[in-house]
């Protein structure tokens, strides 16, 4: 088969790989569907996370169940599912208090921008929809693959409730779908930041009920004068820079609570800010697995449609120009095809 590889900073190839195969008997292979390119695969592309040897690509999947190990039980081929970027046991003392994430077997799922995938743990880590998706549903069922699940989390980990208000810090997919679960959770007030207007348009679109294009300092006084000169509620930190994590403390409010998901790069908190700041902080990669039953269910439902976020298709085979669209910011998320 052929499958993506990233080399170096900004070398993306699509070239022949083996295609996957059981290894362990707890191991499923599947045909994907669908597929996509994900921001924190930028760190890499981007050279700000070093790529010492040919990486396959790729860690949000969603297709047909091809083949099983002898030891999976609870999916069988013919069977659309979808599983996390970490794969999980769902078993483990970490697993049962809902971080699948911290599995103590926890293994990540790497090369899923190729037709099939090799995912270890299916029995633990895959999650069958109820049937054989219509084709409408399927941008929006892979993304609970990562971000719709990673946004849910933001939320979540901001104890995001009825009523409350909501800043969101970041405008990638996780931060857009991170405004759609924090109204799903019933808060009232979404004040997404963002200073591009199609971004801005699908927040709105996603539940935002205000939008503030400053940032840094100038973001943080504007959230101020938009909640009584407090700060918010919740809010979610959904980019990983020391700006942004910053931004996200700051407009919280005493005692308020920040989500963050972006994958920290270099950021460093000061304790005596910290201190000061009397929020709390809760966040880390998502333990999507333990939100899917209950995002399939509203995907299949009809109640969301997060595959919104996926502003350009392509075919598989021209994933490159997928990473130079999200690269440049021409693209929200690509999704790619086999
Ligand atoms: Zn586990």
């Amino acid at each position: 088969m052929r499958a993506t590889v990233l080399y170096g900073p900004r070398d993306v190839r699509f070239e022949e790989r083996d295609a996957p195969a059981v290894i362990n008997p707890t191991d499923a292979v599947l045909r994907l569907s669908v597929t996509c390119v994900c921001g924190s695969d930028l760190w890499r592309y981007r050279g700000i996370q070093p790529v010492d040897k040919p990486t396959p690509m790729g860690h949000e999947y969603c297709g047909l169940v091809e083949e099983v190990g002898s030891a999976v039980t609870s999916v069988k081929p013919g069977q659309f599912v979808i599983g996390s970027f970490f794969a999980s046991d769902n078993t483990c003392a970490a697993c049962r208090i809902g971080y699948q994430s911290s599995c103590q077997q926890r293994e990540l799922v790497g090369g899923a921008q190729a037709p099939l995938l090799r995912v270890p743990l299916a029995d633990g880590t895959l999650v069958a929809t109820p049937g054989i998706p219509p084709d409408e549903l399927i941008p929006s069922l892979l993304t609970l693959s990562d971000v719709m699940g990673t946004g849910w989390f933001a939320a979540e980990a901001a104890s995001v409730k009825p009523g409350k208000t909501v800043v969101v810090v970041g405008d990638g997919a996780v931060g857009l779908l991170g405004v759609l679960a924090a109204r799903q959770m019933g808060s009232e007030r979404v004040i997404a930041m963002s200073r591009h207007k199609t971004r801005q348009n699908l927040a709105r679109e996603f539940g935002a009920t205000d939008i503030v294009s400053e940032r840094g300092e100038e973001g943080v006084g504007r959230i101020r004068e938009l909640t009584n000169g407090v700060g918010a509620d919740s809010v979610l930190e959904c980019v990983g820079t020391q700006e942004a994590m910053m931004q996200a403390i700051r407009s919280t409010r005493p005692g308020g609570h920040v989500g963050y998901v972006g994958v920290p790069h270099g950021v460093e908190l000061n304790g005596q800010e910290l201190f000061f700041a009397h929020v709390h902080l809760h966040g880390g990669p998502a333990p999507v697995r333990r939100f899917l039953p209950e995002l399939i269910d509203l995907v299949w439902n009809r109640k969301i449609y997060p595959g919104k976020v996926f502003d350009l298709s392509l075919p598989l085979e021209q994933v490159a120009e997928g990473y130079r669209a999200m690269d440049e910011r021409r693209a929200i998320k690509v999704l790619l095809r086999p």
